[in-house]
């Protein structure tokens, strides 16, 4: 199926966008990507990217059922349907297993995995017989490997991945494809406390390099082409997929430092 559009205008025109999360990190690339694109774009968020006329800001809490309702309602009203929903709102934390308290792993499940639920169940009913509709939820390659005490964390993101393949199976038929990107390490808020809090910030930059077959780590924009791509009719055979968009830092085996070429 091809998705007819104006070659001038680009595939983005007249069409609405909603992020989750998109008023600061990956999320905001992702507004400032599709914004340029030419799509319309609504920022579904706890806080006010505080850029009035510029850019529309709908308050949304997405472990709350009625906040997501209310804002589904909101978008619904303003823009008559919605095309694309990218679901990127998510929180880290790290802790020992034993230290991690139930609210806590609660918390980490209702906004990365809950979230990404609640917001395709109210949604795509406005996204049902709109022509190239698609959902992008941003995992992570920890929802692939591990890294130590973020037990929660890894264990939402996994959840994104087996929640994007069967929300591609139920949703194909109504014409919604929806598929996931696997972040690595891209330079938000989310991750730099790590790097601050270490004496030589210029030692960790070089060594998290280092990982990376590409040799840098990622930049929100990174993530925010490839959600692009997802969205567009280029990816329009392409539905129930994990992207990683990680510089190659999984595809690489680990050597003992002795033992490195
Ligand atoms: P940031 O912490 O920089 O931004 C997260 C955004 O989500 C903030 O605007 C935050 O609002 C919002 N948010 C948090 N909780 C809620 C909620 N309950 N309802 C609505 N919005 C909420 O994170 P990143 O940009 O780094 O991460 C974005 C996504 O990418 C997340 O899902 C993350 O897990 C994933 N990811 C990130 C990686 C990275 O290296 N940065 C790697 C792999 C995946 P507020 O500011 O008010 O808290």
């Amino acid at each position: 199926m091809s998705v007819q559009h104006d070659q001038a205008k680009g595939p983005m025109q007249d069409r609405i966008v909603v992020v989750t999360g998109g008023a600061r990190g990956i999320g905001r690339a992702i507004v400032d990507r599709f914004t340029a694109e030419g799509a319309t774009v609504v920022i579904g968020d706890l806080t006010d990217p505080g850029d009035p006329g510029q850019l529309e800001w709908v308050p949304l809490d997405v472990t709350d059922e009625t906040s997501v309702i209310e804002f589904a309602q909101s978008v619904e009203a303003g823009h008559g349907g919605v095309d694309v929903l990218v679901n990127n709102a998510g929180i880290m934390a790290e802790r020992s297993i034993t230290e991690e308290t139930l609210a806590e792993w609660d918390l980490t499940m209702a906004v990365n995995l809950r979230g990404p639920f609640l917001m395709a169940k109210h949604l795509i009913p406005f996204m049902e017989g709109r022509e190239g509709a698609s959902i992008i939820n941003i995992g992570s390659i920890e929802g692939l490997v591990a890294n130590r005490l973020h037990a929660a964390y890894c264990a939402s993101k996994g959840g994104v991945h087996a929640l994007t393949r069967s929300l591609a199976l139920d949703l194909g038929p109504h014409g919604i494809r929806c598929n996931a990107i696997a972040p690595g390490w891209i330079d938000t808020d989310l991750n730099r406390s790590y790097v601050e809090r270490h004496p030589d910030r210029d030692q960790v930059v070089a060594d998290l390099e280092r990982l990376h077959p590409i040799a840098r780590i990622g930049d929100p924009a990174d993530v925010a082409a490839t959600a692009f791509w997802l969205a567009s009719p280029d990816a329009g055979f392409v539905t129930g997929q994990v992207i990683q968009v990680e510089g190659g830092r999984t595809v690489r085996l680990s050597l003992p430092t002795t033992l490195e070429p």
